[in-house]
């Protein structure tokens, strides 16, 4: 058995965790907010994808008890003509349907479900140093060493292995693989929510809309409460300053993108246009394909190791699907080294398939392989090769 310290509570980190200790590792979270519900603003859609991780470490509730189930995509071009309804992931199946949900909230709940389960979750401990055993690495069997997680407030952690969980902006990263860094994926994302959009802007429950309009790329779908959530995403050569998004006044991202919007006779504006509460915005943002991973005893994983744009809508799914397969890599793997490399090659090529398909789109850039809309996962590997890998009872040795 191996002990284990995850640094960030977020989704990646929190779904390790589970799996980890379905797996008999001995493990511990290493959280650097002080709650567990630090952004509960922004909202993601789970893929079928994701959600079949989620099952295989038997922690489906923690997202079916939140957001609301999706089940249908429409495609609507730039005249507002549908060129598309189709069925969304594995709608058929009550715990694989896509959801929509806000991510504070699954983070709470797979947070609770750890703590459940009698994992440790240090919260308020930020990481700032990392010190390994002079041994160096994790290759060999059986090899001594050790590595050890400094936190901001002086705490000390030591374990096996210490895994990266710990996002885009990853300290483990910085510490460990320090050229590689996140850049900018040509558009600015905003989202937000409304109870108040016109009724005839509004489709049914369980269906998100896709619009490809001229201006923006836009998703809206909503809530069995009739609460609509809605993204934008708009091309643009630079990023925002962080002093744009930080200082822009109540109202300023809705009336820059209203009149955006009003170019196509979609239901996009109207959505906006009745939003009153603050519009959220973030950079698309990735990881440069290559990026090291591994470095000794320490592991990236999710946005840290390979944060995407958000066009194919596939991080968090990325991410739980990162924390089932690591765990059974250490599982079945007759070593620790062996384990990480395994790891590796099993999720080095998918995920940075969906980055370059992600940041494709993103950057208007397509291929035959690429959707301008987004939307399902990416196709490496085959459906059925994934699904064997996420297969708990399936051995990876
Ligand atoms: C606008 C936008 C829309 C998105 N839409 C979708 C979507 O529809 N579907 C989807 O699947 N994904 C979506 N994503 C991506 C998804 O949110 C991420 O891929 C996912 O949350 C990654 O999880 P993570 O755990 O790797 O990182 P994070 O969720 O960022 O978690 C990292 C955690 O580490 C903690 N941490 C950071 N530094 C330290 C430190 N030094 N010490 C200790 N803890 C630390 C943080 O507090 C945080 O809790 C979207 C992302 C964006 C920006």
């Amino acid at each position: 058995m191996a002990r284990v310290l995850v640094v960030g509570g977020g989704i990646a980190g929190t779904a390790a965790a589970l799996a980890l200790r379905k797996a008999g590792q001995e493990v511990a979270v290493y959280e650097a907010h002080p709650d567990s519900a630090e952004d509960i603003g922004a909202f993601l859609t789970l893929a079928s994808n994701g959600l079949r991780a989620l099952a295989q470490i038997d922690a489906s509730d923690a997202a079916t008890s939140i957001g609301f189930p999706l089940t249908s995509m429409r495609v609507v071009d730039a005249t507002g003509a549908e060129s598309a309804h189709v069925p969304l992931g594995e709608a058929g199946d009550p715990l694989l349907r896509y959801r929509c949900l806000r991510r504070g909230e699954l983070n709470a709940a797979l947070q609770a479900e750890a703590v459940r389960r009698g994992v440790e979750i240090v919260h308020g401990a930020r990481l700032a140093s990392v010190e390994q055993a002079p041994d160096g690495g994790a290759d060999g069997p059986g090899a001594p060493g050790a590595v050890t997680a400094h936190f901001a407030d002086g705490g000390t952690a030591t374990g096996d292995l210490l895994l990266g969980a710990d996002g885009l902006n990853s300290t483990v990263r910085r510490l460990t693989a320090p050229a590689a860094q996140p850049c900018y994926a040509g558009q600015r994302v905003f989202y937000g929510y409304t109870a108040d959009a016109p009724v005839s802007d509004v489709d049914e429950t369980g269906c998100i809309t896709m619009i490809r309009g001229s201006t923006a790329a836009f998703g809206h779908m909503t809530s069995p409460e009739g609460e609509t959530y809605w993204f934008a995403r708009v091309s643009a050569d630079e990023p925002l300053t962080a002093d744009e998004i930080a200082h822009a006044g109540p109202g300023h991202w809705r009336d820059l993108l209203v009149p955006l919007l009003r170019a196509d006779p979609t239901a996009a504006a109207g959505i906006v246009a009745a939003t009153k509460a603050p519009v959220l915005v973030t950079n698309a943002t990735e990881m440069p394909n290559g990026a090291p991973w591994r470095s000794g005893r320490t592991l990236l994983i999710g946005d840290a190791a390979h944060a995407a744009s958000p066009a194919t809508g596939q991080g968090a799914s990325m991410a739980l699907e990162d924390a089932v397969i690591l765990a059974k890599c250490l599982r079945d793997a007759p070593d620790l080294g062996s384990a990480l490399a395994l790891h590796e090659a099993l999720r080095r090529p998918r995920v940075e398939h969906n980055t370059t398909v992600s940041g494709n789109i993103s950057r208007g850039v397509h291929t035959s392989r690429t959707r301008p809309s987004g939307g399902p996962p990416p196709s490496r590997p085959g459906d059925d090769e994934l699904i064997g890998q996420l297969e708990w009872s399936t051995s990876l040795g």
